[in-house]
């Protein structure tokens, strides 16, 4: 069989947006997948489940028929019938009609996620949302608490160059695990421990697989990264390690942040995060005395109810040491917001009525089982149509997610590569297409290339991509707006145009624009993205969000978190796995290998006072609900955290519901966000 190389694009929800060189297989199958040595921040590199993707793409679970459920819900393949899409579409479009006409257009919900991130194929559902005046969606899953953060003080999304790690005398890993889940800054990091000596720090609640190639691993209670920052900073102005200059230059109010930090020393942080002084002064003074230290910021410690109090505490530090300046100094949280891309043909940004109601995406259990204020005393949602995402499964609060779908009135379509614990519950399946055969654009939030992602391979079966059916729908719903009428590749081209960036004519023939600012800007040496230039210690929580007022202006700790108590006295961090990226991948053979079966981190100590022994089943329980997984000894984090990894399939637990049963729902501060690693469990043998 011929064999050949073509390029790709990684679509998955993982910052690193890798470039890939796809092994194809006689026109209609895959093999290996690697990364393009070629695109400078990939360097050849991808992770082990993106290399396997044969796996995935050749899945003989693919679904490649519509069909219509005819038995109970959630009863899975059984429960369906195959449809032609005619039928399908046809039916969609007058269920979607008959919600509307009964309680209102804003009753049906467009709801979608990060299943891809290919703009085209993720955000084109905005385009009929918007055509229809369909209910709008926050987006609150992933980033709402981080972004805030980071805008607080940046006031832009973007950073230093993750290339320059590899410049790095220092890095900071603060609240990720990329071995794990990013593997691409490894290989920066890497670089710059071999050419440079370069020393490596993770902050971060468990020893992860990055924390175990550290050179210090800090590990605090969740939810008190904010703490460490403050008494860092504590340290750098108190022993001569703040660039003074620097910080009258470049930020808004050093002489009000130091007053503030007067109290913020190691030994209050040291009664908040569980660390003791020691680590946190020889942390201070390691960071204090490197000028190319760069921190890369991940989600992790945003995911709390202080998140984005936390966050923003962390982005401080280069601002007090001056290490933006330096080449291979800084931080990077996303570069998402680098190039400023005219969203308006793909998302249908011209027919956008503000007036339009907003729902959370995160408490989709809450708006589903019609909770008022939610629903913003609007209509309930009576019909959803659903891309890219597995509610039932990566949703907060997932048995309140449940009760909401297996509402008898409830009309609800998935567009779904597999079926999902949410295609499941639907009344109509559609098969949906894979990045490898469809076209897409895709920015990355580790990187600074635009790239694009042209099929290489036909459909499987019958598959549509998103675009397809939304153009599809349009139709028959009788939604007019130009971008319905265009192809995905007609798109791109047009929405580059708009951007006065390079057309598809002149893009660069390997697909990859490198749009990395100049050394200053890139470094915010030529300002800030505030009005006044500066770095801001003195964040404005009113101009981001509307729950701003237990948020402080300087960094602090802020204790708002679920610190449990004598009856939960647990603090639970569901972490990502290695093999799984949410519930993508929890399918495949060989990422089901390596991760065994659902299992509870658990200190020994804590193991041993229940009584219990590696491999016993162990329940974990709040008011949410409760769940049975063997438990594993392990002390590479404080007494109080339990830590659980990965987003299992439901099926994989005894009781049918997986991890976020127990997570909360509640909107951090002071915009909303998932709170996924802010709750408190008991622990009990099961
Ligand atoms: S590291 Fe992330 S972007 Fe790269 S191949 Fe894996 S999932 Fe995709």
């Amino acid at each position: 069989m011929p064999l050949d190389i073509v390029p790709s694009v990684c679509p998955h929800d993982c910052p690193s947006a890798c470039a890939l060189a796809v092994e194809r297989l006689g026109g209609r199958r895959i093999g290996r997948v690697r990364g393009a040595a070629a695109q400078a921040y990939t360097r050849g590199v991808v992770c082990a489940k993106v290399a396997r993707y044969v796996e995935r793409q050749h899945h003989p679970d693919r679904l490649s028929q519509a069909l219509r459920r005819v038995g109970e819900k959630g009863a899975g393949h059984d429960a369906f019938r195959p449809i032609s899409w005619d039928a399908a579409l046809d039916e969609i479009a007058e269920r979607l009609t008959c919600a509307a006409q009964r309680y209102g257009s804003e009753s049906v919900w467009p709801y979608y996620y990060a299943g891809t991130m290919g703009l085209v194929q993720r955000d084109g559902i905005n385009r009929l949302r918007h055509a229809m005046r369909y209910s709008r969606e926050d987006l609150t899953i992933c980033n709402a608490l981080s972004d805030a953060g980071w805008l607080a003080g940046v006031g832009v999304k973007r950073g230093v160059d993750g290339r320059e790690i590899a410049k790095s005398d220092l890095i900071v890993v603060w609240g990720g695990n990329p071995a794990a889940t990013q593997v691409n800054v490894m290989t920066h990091i890497a670089a710059a421990r071999r050419e440079r000596g370069a020393r490596l720090v993770v902050v971060d609640p468990y020893r992860t697989a990055t924390a175990e190639q550290a050179d210090l691993h800090l590990a605090p209670l969740p939810g008190t990264d904010g703490a460490l920052a403050c008494a860092v900073m504590h340290v750098l102005l108190k022993k001569g390690y703040a660039d003074r200059a620097y910080m009258a230059r470049y930020t808004d109010d050093p002489a009000g942040l130091e007053a503030h930090l007067a109290t913020r020393d190691p030994a209050w942080a040291a009664g908040i995060t569980g660390l003791s002084e020691d680590e946190i002064v020889g942390f201070a003074r390691l960071y204090g005395r490197t000028k190319r230290s760069y921190i890369r910021v991940g989600y992790g410690f945003s995911r709390s109810r202080n998140g984005a109090a936390q966050l923003f505490a962390v982005s401080c530090l280069p601002a007090v040491t001056g290490a933006w300046a330096y080449e291979g100094g800084g931080a990077l949280y996303s570069n998402l917001g680098l190039v400023e891309l005219d969203r308006t043909l793909i998302e249908g940004l011209d027919l956008l009525d503000p007036a339009t109601r907003i729902l959370d995406q995160s408490r989709i259990g809450a708006v589903l089982t019609g909770d008022r204020r939610d629903l913003g005393n609007g209509p309930p949602v009576s019909a959803l149509l659903i891309q890219n995402t597995n509610p039932m499964v990566v949703a907060p609060e997932s048995g309140l997610v449940s009760r909401g779908f297996a509402r008898s009135d409830l009309f609800v379509c998935v567009h779904e590569q597999f079926m999902t614990e949410t295609a499941a519950m639907a009344d109509i399946v559609l098969p949906a297409t894979t990045f490898l055969e469809h076209d897409d654009i895709y920015l990355g939030g580790a990187h600074t290339y635009l790239q694009l992602g042209r099929a290489v391979l036909p459909a499987h079966g019958e598959c549509r991509s998103n675009h397809d059916v939304i153009c599809g729908l349009a139709q028959r719903l009788g939604a007019d707006h130009p971008g319905f009428a265009m192809s995905a590749l007609g798109l791109i081209d047009r929405t580059l145009r708009m951007s006065g960036l390079p057309d598809l004519e002149h893009f660069p023939e390997d697909g990859r624009l490198d749009c990395c600012p100049p050394f200053a800007t890139g470094h915010f040496l030529d300002g800030f993205a505030h009005a006044d230039g500066k770095f801001h210690f003195r964040a404005d929580w009113s101009a981001i969000g509307p729950t701003f007022a237990r948020l402080p202006a300087f960094p602090d700790h802020v204790a708002v978190i679920d610190d449990g108590d004598s009856e939960r006295p647990f603090r639970l961090v569901a972490a990502p796995s290695r093999s799984f990226l949410n519930t993508t991948f929890n399918n495949t053979p060989s990422s089901l290998a390596r991760e065994g079966r659902p299992t509870a981190l658990v200190h020994p100590e804590a193991l041993a006072r229940l009584g219990l022994d590696d491999g016993d089943q162990v329940r974990i329980s709040n008011r949410r609900g409760s769940l049975v997984l063997h438990a594993q000894g392990f002390e590479g984090m404080q007494k109080r955290v339990v830590i659980v990894e990965g987003l299992w399939p439901n099926h994989a637990f005894e009781e049918g519901i997986g991890i976020n049963l127990l997570t909360s729902a509640d909107p951090g501060l002071p915009r909303g966000g998932a709170v996924f690693h802010d709750t408190s469990i008991w622990l009990k043998p099961a």
